[in-house]
């Protein structure tokens, strides 16, 4: 069986591995999609140390079922989250399960890049397999954790109704949170991007105003314009460059909340004008990861007609084609979200 790896720093391989068994509690699903995240981008390129695993958006078709596990049959159409929280801990007690000391040390066996990966039975007691409807293809599924990911920031922030929402970055994750917070009710989403490509897909997807981030001054004005002065109730940072956080705590509102989404390269430094949020108690929210309840929660905005994905995938590259994928995930003017396609499809 093939799967991809971390061959060298800055390079992804295909490898061999035994076909995965299901052991008592244990799931084996083969591979239809999986979504290139921008964090496998930054694994390959280093800057991204928590974990050298690849792929953690997949969606496949189960092959096999350990004894004494319920609820789940071979055949079925499922999506599964890679990381689970223990449920045990006083950090889960208060649902803060994404900082579960568990949560990140799980995964999907060897990874979310395989023809075919195993569940492990703490996952598949916690809910982490998640049977996608009818109504949801494989690129959709293949959104659902980064989707996930959005309605897990717009909750921890408590996007007020009819909220405005500008975010910096408009590649698949940022495009994601645009819709979703749209889907959310939020009355104006602008959003800023180099690409024109992204640019384009973000008017397409309903987006009310994009800009070029390169003239900051352009973009506050822009905001201005929407908000009559006001700045954003969330400026989202949906990149993972440094620069641009400063660019969002400059058009949120006062009170407003400034949403770290995209991850930071490791090491990278926080330079604002402090007095300056603490006057204008700029709330600043990182976000990382999501839940079962929240990707769940994706999965039924798409079933209601409420959130769109099939269209933000515009390359689907066979795994054994896995370097092609990455090398187009890193071109911003020609691509959209990237899928790594396998045997189930
Ligand atoms: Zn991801
Ligand atoms: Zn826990």
């Amino acid at each position: 069986m093939k799967y991809a790896r971390l061959d060298a720093p800055g390079r992804v391989g295909v490898a061999d591995a035994p076909r995965p068994v299901a052991g008592p509690g244990e799931i084996v699903v083969r591979m239809a999609e999986c979504g290139l995240c921008g964090t496998d981008l930054e694994k390959v390129r280093g800057g991204y140390t928590a974990s050298a695993i690849l792929g953690h958006e997949p969606v496949g078709t189960i092959e096999a079922v350990g004894a004494g596990v319920e609820g789940h049959e071979t055949g079925d159409r499922v999506f599964v989250h890679h990381h689970v929280p223990c449920l045990a801990c006083p950090i889960c007690a208060r649902g803060d399960y994404m900082f579960c000391p568990t949560y990140a040390k799980t995964n999907l066996d060897p990874c979310g890049f395989s023809e075919s990966f195993r569940v492990s039975a703490d996952h598949v007691r916690q809910g982490a397999v998640l049977t996608l409807d009818r109504r949801v293809g494989w690129d959709a599924g293949a959104l659902l954790e980064p989707g996930g990911c959005v309605a897990t920031a717009l909750r921890r922030i408590a996007l007020p109704p009819e909220a405005s929402v500008f975010v910096i970055g408009l590649g698949p994750a940022g495009l994601l949170y645009a819709r979703l917070a749209r889907a959310r009710g939020a009355t104006w989403v602008g959003g800023a991007e180099l690409a024109p490509l992204r640019r384009l897909a973000a008017e397409r997807g309903g987006i009310d105003a994009t800009i070029d981030p390169a003239d900051r001054s352009a973009v506050r004005d822009l905001v201005d314009r929407a908000t009559d002065g006001r700045g954003v109730d969330l400026a989202v940072v949906a990149t993972g460059a440094p620069s641009t956080v400063t660019l969002a705590t400059s058009i949120a509102r006062r009170g407003g909340t400034v949403n770290l989404f995209g991850v930071p390269p490791s090491g990278s430094r926080l330079d604002a004008d402090l007095q300056d949020l603490y006057l204008r108690g700029i709330r600043l929210v990182p976000s990382y990861a999501t839940t079962e309840a929240d990707i769940a929660a994706v999965q039924q905005l798409v079933v209601d007609g409420r959130l769109a994905l099939d269209d933000l995938v515009s390359h689907r590259v066979p795994l054994a084609e896995i370097e092609e994928a990455f090398r187009l995930a890193q071109r911003p003017q020609d691509s959209l979200k990237v899928v790594v396609t396998g045997p189930a499809r």
